[in-house]
């Protein structure tokens, strides 16, 4: 993209080193722009949603709660992942293998509303590989475990999944061996304290901040989300695994080593508190009633964390004052947008316009930089 190498300014401040933050640090670092980055945590990201995300890249899978936007944005953002990740310090899991979704057979009705709904994407967005209705042996020739449990299931193939931490981990490196590059750790910032412009003040300030941004961008609301991290010897899942459910819908996203994030509960609520017995034992017993492996399999981690999302559940771009440009809200989706959102900002930030924002619908959203 030309619009890296035409940054019209030369310093930039980015508050939030989660993944919005760290991705656009680097992006600014390697198009030649000094970048100081600042965050509230340490650089292990312990205060970020994208420490505690699953990571899996499936706009089809997300089309059930989410408009053709978002998944347009995520088919765009599968493509653009290796090309980033080609760019890091360190390599980083990423794979496109495709979401399997299962359902127990008296779940058949809500698994036939969520093909339709699914279907009805297929149309909205027919760039998206067709999603392929599943019989036992079909299962059981994707996922050997699995083919005697569930008669019936869908394949929605090519959507992928990449490991959050690694990733994590791939970009403070990279910023770490770019000289121009400042951190910051354990120092919150708010935009009160920047001047852009002004005589020793960077250029730019980029907020992204998530839920941090809130006494800023009032409609910013948190969504809690408590996922379980297992190590899981006997479990041989190749694909991120849906669960149809009425009352609790789940996921299984394996990642390198035999860990499984077994996630995630969705609740409208700020509270980080720790994970609740209910959540545990639901996510617990619907994994185990996809994989009887789950039984021996050790619980390394309960975690909870709160998505960034606005009163929409979309992305948005605001600029509350000349040189500050925000970029929140990614709700639940943030791994499988973020690439787009990436581009659009290099976009805004070199030209004051982004032609990408127009083809993902968030054209109005954006107000242009001076
Ligand atoms: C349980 C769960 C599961 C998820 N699963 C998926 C998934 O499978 N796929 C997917 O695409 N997305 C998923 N997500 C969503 C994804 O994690 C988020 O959309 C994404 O992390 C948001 O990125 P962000 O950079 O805006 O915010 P964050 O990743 O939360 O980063 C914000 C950063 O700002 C810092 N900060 C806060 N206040 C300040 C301050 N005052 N000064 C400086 N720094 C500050 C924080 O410490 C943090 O590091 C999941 C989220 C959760 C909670």
């Amino acid at each position: 993209m030309n619009a890296q190498s035409a940054l019209p300014f030369g310093s930039a401040a980015v508050l939030g080193a989660g993944l919005m933050g760290r991705l656009l640090a680097v992006t600014l670092a390697q198009a030649g722009c000094k970048v100081e980055l600042f965050d509230a945590g340490g650089p292990e990201a312990d205060g970020a949603a994208a420490r505690v995300a699953a990571a899996m890249l499936a706009p089809l899978a997300e089309s059930a709660v989410a408009p053709p936007s978002v998944v347009r944005m995520g088919h765009y953002a599968l493509e653009r992942w290796p090309t980033l990740l080609a760019g890091l310090a360190q390599s980083v899991f990423f794979q496109r293998e495709g979401t399997l979704v299962l359902w127990h057979r008296q779940d058949a009705p809500e698994a036939a509303r969520l093909a339709r709904v699914l279907s009805h994407t297929g149309e909205l967005v027919p760039e998206l590989p067709a999603m392929r209705s599943l019989d036992a042996a079909g299962i059981a020739a994707l996922e050997p475990a699995l083919g005697q449990r569930f008669a019936q299931g869908l394949l929605l193939p090519d959507e992928g999944q990449l490991d959050n931490r690694e990733l994590l981990a791939a970009l403070l490196a990279t910023l770490q061996a770019i000289p121009e590059v400042r951190m910051h750790w354990h120092a919150p910032r708010t935009l009160d304290d920047f001047r852009p412009g002004d005589q020793g003040q960077p250029e730019r300030v980029i907020d992204c901040r998530g839920l941090g941004a809130r006494a800023q961008w009032k409609a910013l609301r948190g969504v809690r989300g408590e996922v379980i991290r297992v190590h899981a010897p006997e479990v041989a899942l190749r694909r991120p695994t849906r669960l149809v459910h009425p009352r609790y819908p789940l996921y299984i996203a394996p990642k390198p080593g035999h860990l499984f994030v077994i996630g995630a509960t969705e609740i409208e609520s700020d509270d980080m508190s720790p994970a609740s017995v209910r959540s545990t034992l639901e996510l617990l017993s619907a994994a185990y009633a996809v994989h009887s492996g789950f039984a021996e399999a050790r619980i390394v981690e309960i975690a909870t964390q709160c998505r960034p999302t606005l009163p929409d559940n979309l992305p948005a771009f605001r600029q509350p004052r000349p040189g500050v440009m925000q970029i929140n809200g990614l709700y639940r989706h943030g791994f499988m947008i973020a690439p787009a959102l990436l581009d659009i900002a290099m976009e805004l930030l070199a030209t004051g316009h982004s032609a990408l924002a127009s083809r993902f619908a968030l054209a109005t959203r954006l107000e242009t930089l001076p």
